[in-house]
């Protein structure tokens, strides 16, 4: 079967976070498949060096955007056997950073910059490059294309028919702009009631994905629960999502178990041989010396990786900071919030010795602290699936999360089910509630035989690819008629 995914991101290549893990990863396992998957996505500053030359110009047309006229061209290149459709428009493209310039802003035409990215996708199926049976669609970046190929149904009956999927990351970011930038999307007005267009007055991109979308999906059961029925989940458009009844469903995502590999990672000081404590402990002894940490390997050591939002609970972070270093060292990874940044460099100047901060999108740091940490702090307020969880237990780092979304189909609580935990969950948002489970996965580590049963569990934990692939493969199917 023929899959293009399309979204904004893909590792390695351009990633902001775990929409570009999900999307390389399930196209790898799709391809080991024997599905032909290729994906398309702009061409960023960022992996222009990376082409060396490699790449071919496979199509070049103009697109017209608020009275001016640009120039496009499409590039094939290739990473890791998986093809990929480069979109190169200088003018949209060649900037710093995928969304905006830093972690914390987004540039100002981002609707223009992903409605091009669906166009682009367009144009290859209407040139005849490459006709997909499926267009895979990840967020609102790639959500007015089930729209467009519902358009090109109507107006080209006798088409070949290409097939839509919605894979929703995040309802929080939904494409939003002022009714007028609708002419931008090269929809007719005449085949969309406005009621399936418009959210409280503004053009919605996601909103016309979920209704013009032949499935969907959300990135963990829990998750797709929620924003049924939970307003901060849903977002506004939870109605919308129940319309769509049982073409709705929530598929986890996996981690690529070839990428995150302890015994092979080449971000790592140490790889793992044999021995899960020696292991550890050597990591740990790494980071102690470079990050100069006080306390030596018996102390425990908690990390955390983590764009810096208000989704990630950051802020209740905060509040457990003294409680943590009274017992334990801290290694905080992140980037995003100004404000965020500043109150972690700030805490971590204070406490050098026991707190480590780095606002920075650091991929070899982000192994280590994998590697290096005996914990794994995960308060997010709310989470679609999180893939930080599945790294952490693969690298022997026990989690301890908000119990919410994937985080709660993934992570069950060793005080409630001793015989299955592999991490510590807490349900209530709040201060007290995080540091009960701090406190008990603190006191837990202590004793080592036991903490020792936690991470030969925390190594036996599968989420690699290989059972949500075969259900994506089964929407696909259905879709196709190919079952
Ligand atoms: P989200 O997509 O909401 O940011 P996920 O848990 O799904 O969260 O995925 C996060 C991914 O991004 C993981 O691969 C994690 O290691 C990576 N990541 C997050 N922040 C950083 C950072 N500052 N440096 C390096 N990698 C990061």
């Amino acid at each position: 079967m023929n899959i293009l995914m399309t979204a904004a991101e893909t590792a390695p290549i351009a990633k902001a976070g775990g929409l570009g893990d999900m999307v390389f990863s399930l196209s790898k396992v799709l391809r080991s498949e024997g599905h032909d998957v290729r994906i398309i996505l702009p061409l960023y500053r960022s992996i222009r060096p990376k082409l060396n030359g490699a790449d071919k110009e496979i199509l070049r047309f103009m697109v017209k955007y608020r009275e001016k006229s640009r120039r496009v061209t499409i590039r094939s290149w290739k990473i890791e056997g998986i093809p990929l459709y480069l979109v190169d428009c200088k003018h949209y493209y060649d900037r710093e950073g995928i969304y905006g310039p830093s972690a914390d802003s987004g540039y100002d035409d981002n609707l223009e910059r992903f409605i091009l990215l669906c166009h682009s996708a367009m144009k290859l199926i209407e040139k005849d490059i490459w006709i997909p049976d499926i267009i895979h669609a990840h967020d609102w970046h790639a959500a007015l294309l089930p729209a467009l190929l519902y358009q090109r149904s109507m107006i080209k009956p006798d088409s070949p028919k290409i097939k839509s999927l919605l894979t929703v990351h995040n309802m929080a970011f939904q494409g939003e702009a002022p009714m007028d930038d609708f002419a931008l999307t090269g929809l007719n007005t005449e085949l969309f009631p406005r009621e399936n267009i418009k959210f409280y007055g503004r053009l919605n991109l996601l909103k016309l994905g979920i209704i013009y979308s032949d499935k969907l999906t959300a990135v963990s059961p829990t998750y797709r629960e929620e924003t049924l029925t939970d307003e901060i989940n849903g977002a506004g458009l939870n109605d919308t999502l129940s319309s769509r009844g049982d073409d709705y469903s929530g598929i986890l995502n996996g981690i690529d178990h070839e990428y995150w590999s302890p015994n092979e990672d080449k971000h790592l000081p140490f790889i793992l041989k044999s021995d899960w404590t020696e292991f550890k402990a050597s990591n740990k002894q790494a980071m102690i010396d470079e990050l100069k940490l006080s306390g030596g390997i018996e102390k425990p050591l908690i990390g955390v990786v983590s764009r810096l939002s208000w989704q990630k609970g950051i802020d209740l972070l905060f509040e457990c900071v003294p409680k943590i270093l009274k017992d334990a060292n801290l290694v905080v990874l992140g980037s995003g919030n100004k404000k965020y940044e500043d109150r972690l460099s700030g805490l971590a100047g204070e406490n050098a010795d026991s707190m480590f901060f780095d606002a920075a999108f650091n991929e070899p740091l982000a192994h280590r602290i994998y590697a290096a940490s005996d914990m794994f702090l995960i308060p997010s307020r709310y989470e679609p699936c999180g893939l930080t969880q599945m790294i952490a237990l693969r690298y022997g780092s026990i989690p301890i999360v908000h119990s919410v979304g994937g985080l709660a189909d993934t992570i069950i609580d060793y005080n409630e089910d001793a015989d299955n935990g592999n991490g510590f969950a807490f349900k209530d948002f709040n201060k007290f509630s995080l540091i009960d489970k701090i406190t008990a996965a603190l006191e837990f580590f202590r004793d080592q035989d036991s903490w020792n049963i936690l991470l030969k569990r925390a190594n036996k934990s599968d989420f690699s690819w290989n059972r949500s692939a075969k259900r994506y493969i089964k929407i696909y199917n259905d879709l196709t008629g190919a079952n």
